[in-house]
């Protein structure tokens, strides 16, 4: 169902006024979590500002240590909601758990799927039942047909509302995080009609670098970028090191612009 021989013309994803996958080179910024009002309104209305088309932020955060801040849960999804209803721009966060999905439908506007989940087939199923927009993330150790299968998954199940999302995988490489995998994005672009999305800031873990690979996104031929951001990365409860300061956030999006304006 995914694959370009069964539909040629590029999907077009929708959610509020945003669109994945059209003439626009997409880009979806914000907090790795929402930590507070203060926050999320904040960060969420210096990347608006500057040509965001989506807020990220998670609520239910998939955490390595369980001695991590795990997210703020409800009260997280309802400041997405408030940043939603007072900036006018449409929200994404990740749904970690089949007994979450029900509750957060009401607050979020796009459901991602975090690399952890890539694969965990009951989650995708009840997604795909859902009517909410899909941004699948692949797996830390997944293949690219892996991906796609899970991504069938979700559109055997109903929705055909799905975003790819190449967030970097796992190699012997440990200079960053993880290695972002443009091949993945190259060969997507050939193989589905789904939107393609690229996430530099997982995909590198180091801020610095965010820049330089949203660029290579942008060339490579991504429908977009998702992106860290934060005004006080020092400080953020969660992947500070990776997240864009605000005057870099600016500069990312100067350096787009003939991307992002594209007709
Ligand atoms: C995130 O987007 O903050 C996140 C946890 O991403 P991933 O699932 O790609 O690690
Ligand atoms: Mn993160």
């Amino acid at each position: 169902l995914v694959s370009r021989e069964v539909q040629a013309h590029n999907t077009v994803v929708r959610f509020g006024s945003a669109a994945v996958g059209g003439d626009r080179f997409a880009v979806i910024a914000g907090p790795c979590s929402v930590e507070s009002e203060q926050q999320l309104l904040s960060v969420a209305e210096m990347v608006k500002s500057h040509g965001a088309m989506a807020l990220r932020g998670g609520a239910y955060k998939p955490r390595t240590s369980p001695y991590d801040f795990q997210g703020l849960g409800v009260e997280g999804l309802k400041l997405l909601k408030q940043a939603n209803d007072m900036l006018d721009i449409p929200t994404v966060s990740e749904v970690m758990d089949v007994s979450q999905v029900e509750k957060m439908t009401q607050y979020v506007d796009c459901f991602q799927i975090g690399a952890r989940n890539m694969q965990n087939y009951g989650l995708l199923k009840i997604v795909g039942e859902s009517k909410k927009p899909i941004l699948l993330k692949r797996g830390l150790s997944a293949t690219i047909e892996e991906l796609l299968l899970a991504a069938e998954y979700i559109y055997d199940a109903g929705n055909p509302n799905i975003i790819l999302c190449e967030r970097g995988i796992r190699t012997f490489e440990t200079a960053t995080r993880n290695t972002l995998d443009l091949n993945a994005v190259a060969y997507l672009k050939q193989h589905t009609h789904l939107p393609v999305l690229v996430d530099p800031s997982h995909g590198t873990g180091i801020r610095e670098l965010v820049i330089p690979l949203s660029r290579a996104a942008a060339a490579v031929g991504a429908d977009g970028i998702i992106v860290e951001s934060h005004l006080n990365p020092c400080e953020a409860l969660s992947d500070g090191h990776q997240a864009l300061t605000a005057p870099m956030f600016e500069q990312l999006m100067q350096e787009l612009k003939p991307f992002v304006e594209a007709a």
